[in-house]
């Protein structure tokens, strides 16, 4: 059986976790932050905070970003459903603008059309996704969001070690906070690093990096020169005292969530990341091998030559007679998959009055694409059974 997608778990993750689970913490213990440390180091940015899975990342960036009931936030309706839900768990509007049918990519086109055509102030933010792997070209989004006072978050959940070149032909890699406020990464097992559930939110922002710490963690802070509560009250004593907050003392200052990530995981993460570039590496090359086996067939629309920067989460062709083709590679026990049925035309934003036609290009896009076995243990020899296997299809 090949998938489109596997997580690589080897003897050095497994003793990884062996060694997590005999010490003294299985959560909230110092190897989250050794995690969160490599991840930024890996990354590029200046913090990270791990989460417990990449919805919880978006949802706590919503919240640090102040999403307010009502406001509009533009997002592509290529996407998992939870790059547009986390604005709805804050009450907001999710406003779906459609891709560019070379890269898949939000069209920041279509964004700018969306601003234009509304007073200052309607929108508030854009949740650009860098889609199947290919990297967002932050720094155009970067300045149409300053130019309409937006902020931007990165859902980079399928281009970890992925990067765009940047105007000054620097690499600039998904996540590093140099353009978008916040990005968020998911761990799950057929993400580049998997720890089972898992997430992760980076940013430069420091204001932000402590408000998701907070968030995380119920809204509790144990940081003395954030408490709202007098000494006296807090040492339990006559109004007067004046002792230090006691050792025990912390305050729920906002509502917050018990998102928190827990240490066997980080474990698992740290040892999985060591291996994420050799990861990247084998998904260009089975990248490669795939454009190169369907470069002459006009009827299968591959992405153009190797992206520079793709971090491959997903290869995507589309094909005429799509359907048929799923059947046939599942009679042959190739599980590939389609990626996205449009976020836009799911029942629950139906309800919200989205309806067929308002997003020509994803949809038509939607029609013809199937995301083949992508991940880094595929072996050429399977590769080249449903290479093989494609072609029979359509001869
Ligand atoms: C996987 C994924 C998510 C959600 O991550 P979970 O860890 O499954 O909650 C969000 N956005 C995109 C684009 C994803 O691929």
């Amino acid at each position: 059986m090949i998938p489109y997608g596997k997580q690589n778990i080897t003897q050095a993750d497994i003793d990884a976790v062996s060694v997590a689970l005999q010490g003294d913490f299985l959560t909230q213990g110092p190897t989250i932050l050794a995690f969160e440390q490599a991840f930024s180091k890996y990354i590029g940015c200046q913090y990270s905070v791990a989460v417990a899975n990449g919805t919880a990342a978006l949802h706590l960036s919503a919240l640090a970003l102040n999403v307010q009931p009502g406001q509009k936030i533009i997002t592509t309706p290529l996407t998992f459903a939870a790059s547009a839900n986390c604005i709805r768990y804050c009450g907001g509007e999710v406003v779906f603008a459609d891709i560019d049918p070379q890269t898949y990519l939000l069209d920041i086109q279509k964004v700018r059309t969306l601003l234009e055509a509304s007073p200052r102030g309607t929108y508030h933010g854009i949740v650009p996704v860098d889609f199947a792997g290919n990297a967002v070209n932050l720094e155009t989004f970067r300045k149409l969001a300053d130019e309409y006072g937006l902020w931007l978050l990165e859902d980079a959940c399928h281009a970890p070690g992925g990067f765009f070149t940047d105007s000054q032909d620097k690499k600039q890699y998904c996540g590093n906070g140099q353009y978008a406020d916040l990005a968020i990464f998911s761990f799950h097992p057929v993400k580049h690093i998997a720890t089972g559930e898992g997430g992760m939110i980076t940013t430069n922002d420091e204001k932000l990096y402590h408000k998701l710490l907070e968030l995380r963690t119920h809204g509790i802070t144990r940081d003395v020169s954030q408490f709202k509560n007098s000494k006296a009250f807090a040492a339990g004593q006559e109004v007067g005292a004046d002792e230090p907050y006691p050792g025990w003392y912390m305050e729920m200052q906002t509502l917050g969530y018990n998102y928190r990530f827990t240490d066997f995981q980080a474990a698992l993460g740290i040892s999985q990341l060591s291996r994420a570039n050799e990861g990247i590496e084998r998904r260009r090359a089975i990248a490669a091998r795939y454009q190169k086996a369907f470069a002459n067939q006009s009827f299968i629309k591959g992405q153009s030559g190797i992206v520079q920067g793709h971090a491959y989460h997903l290869y995507v062709i589309e094909v005429p007679n799509r359907l048929g083709l799923y059947n046939y590679l599942r009679t042959q026990q190739i599980f590939a998959q389609i990626h996205y049925i449009p976020c836009h035309l799911m029942p629950y934003y139906r309800d919200l009055g989205w309806t067929e036609g308002d997003l020509p290009v994803a949809e038509t896009y939607y029609k013809h694409c199937i995301s083949l076995p992508m991940y880094p243990t595929l072996t050429d020899e399977q590769q080249d059974f449903v290479i093989q296997t494609i072609q029979d299809f359509y001869v």
